[in-house]
């Protein structure tokens, strides 16, 4: 009786960051029939967690960020490391990279990921400017810190271009290491795809409180270097100059996909291989996974959406059928010692949406939360200052919250009674319409004397 012999898969990955891991994990873990995965990772080191890479500064190791390295010791994975793949030749479904290796796939897999983009501005490329991407960006911004402070004997200032998520991490890592960093954003607020213009303005008073200055609504034209003719100054479109001995761009990313481009895959106009809620791209034999994908017309800078699409595709291979849901924006970080986070339809844009909302300037907390305009159903919130409501009202959103949103805006008291010369809190909620919209004001009303805590 003839034995049938079968012939394992040919599966290759192209980048080899936390989603392409993730990928193989998934495939690995499950894979009941005979499969190769080759990874292809340009970065010369096993995939880590990118995430953590601000950790750094405060000594976490190369070796501590690592992700699990028994998913690539895999007798069925290899992993080539320090090597980019630079031609797909679709027709013969051989990568070609630049080592002059060939590699055939019967499934290419692209989680190349994104590039840190810089202003395009003169001087953005002089010495002590960074892009704050991977472990030998970070690298080599710490040590030219270090240097720079030793050379120039005093306290560096900082300039850190882009209030977005990253900005402000970034920021925060300066100031660890001695430096006093000003973020410059371009639009009015900070983080201003995650934050109203209230969440943006209290995230910017607590991070001024903590010795980090803002700069809003600035436009970077130029840096100029000093006699040692590394950067010295950065100037903006209103002819403003700020001092700044050393620069980070954290202006966004930019969809790596020059190889899908080149192999004439659909891209959209904006950057990113168009996908399908199966992570397919236009070639059936090719899928796209994490940031470089597009989906919906949108690409996406975090983790978790790069994740469901890993076992989407994961999935698929494996014969079974899954969907990549969509993206959900929802985040919760601790940017340079503050708790914030945005989820849901955060910037209420469902119409007639109602705003619940608690600010308490001087704990420094602002909360929102997003009702539909029964008032019934959550659709998204904002929490800056404190961030612990976030675990049990992420999944509530689409639901009924389950009880009045004060027990989830207002602080925790504790068991602790009030003293006698204190006044009892209490909280009295008013409809107030602007700009159209309606807005539910929690105010602190003590003794008689009403003390307006919400805006
Ligand atoms: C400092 C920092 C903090 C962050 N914090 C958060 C956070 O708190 N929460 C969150 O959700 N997200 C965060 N992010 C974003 C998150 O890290 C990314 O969403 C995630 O890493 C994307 O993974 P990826 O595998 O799609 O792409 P990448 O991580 O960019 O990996 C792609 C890899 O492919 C390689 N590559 C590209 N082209 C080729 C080629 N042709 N050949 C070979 N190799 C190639 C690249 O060099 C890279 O190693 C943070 C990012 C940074 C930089």
């Amino acid at each position: 009786m003839n034995e049938a012999v079968l012939t394992p898969e040919e599966i290759v990955v192209v980048g080899a960051g936390m989603v392409a891991h993730r990928f193989v994990e998934s495939l690995m873990s499950r894979a009941v029939r005979p499969m190769h995965v080759t990874v292809i990772g340009d970065e010369g080191l096993r995939p880590y967690e990118r995430v953590g890479l601000t950790g750094v500064f405060d000594g976490v190791t190369p070796a501590e960020l690592e992700l699990d390295r028994s998913v690539f010791d895999d007798f069925r994975v290899r992993f080539m490391a320090d090597d980019r793949a630079l031609h797909i030749d679709r027709s013969r479904r051989t990568i070609r990279t630049r080592s002059r290796r060939r590699i055939d796939y019967d499934t290419l897999v692209l989680a190349t990921g994104s590039y840190a983009a810089r202003v395009d501005a003169d001087g953005a490329d002089l010495p002590g400017c960074f892009v704050y991407r991977t472990l030998e960006d970070v690298q080599r911004l710490k040590a030219f810190v270090e240097q720079r402070g030793r050379a120039l004997g005093r306290p560096l200032r900082g300039a850190v271009i882009g209030g977005g998520l990253l900005g402000v991490e970034v920021a925060g890592a300066l100031q660890g290491m001695g430096v006093e960093p000003t973020v410059v954003q371009h639009s009015e607020r900070l983080m201003s795809a995650q934050l109203d213009a209230a969440g943006g303005a209290m995230l910017e008073r607590l991070l001024e409180a903590q010795g980090i200055s803002v700069r809003t609504q600035s436009c970077t034209t130029r840096l100029d270097a000093d006699d040692d003719g590394a950067v010295s100054t950065v100037e903006f479109q209103d002819g403003s100059v700020e001092r700044a001995d050393v620069v980070v761009f954290a202006v966004g990313v930019r969809p790596r996909d020059e190889l899908a481009r080149n192999a004439g895959l659909q891209v959209d106009p904006r950057g990113g291989v168009i996908i399908d809620e199966r992570c397919s791209t236009s070639d059936p034999h090719i899928l796209a996974i994490g940031e470089v994908a597009s989906f919906d017309s949108r690409c996406v800078g975090l983790v978790a959406p790069g994740y469901a699409m890993a076992e989407v595709a994961a999935t698929r291979l494996l014969g079974g059928d899954a969907v990549f849901p969509g993206y959900d924006d929802s985040s919760k970080l601790r940017l340079s010692g503050v708790d914030v986070a945005s989820f849901g339809d955060a910037m209420a844009t469902t119409p007639n949406a109602i705003d619940v909302v608690y600010t308490d300037p001087v704990a420094g907390v602002y909360k929102k939360l997003v009702l539909s305009a029964d008032t019934q159903t959550l659709l998204g919130g904002i929490l800056v200052g404190d961030a612990t409501a976030y675990g049990a009202l992420r999944p509530l959103v689409g639901s009924r919250l389950g009880a009045e949103p004060a027990a989830y805006l207002l602080p925790v008291t504790g068991e602790e009674a009030p003293r006698s010369d204190q006044a009892q809190t209490t909280y009295v909620a008013t409809v107030e319409k602007i700009g159209g919209r309606e807005l539910i004001r929690l105010d602190r009303e003590n003794a008689g004397m009403s003390e307006r805590t919400a805006s």
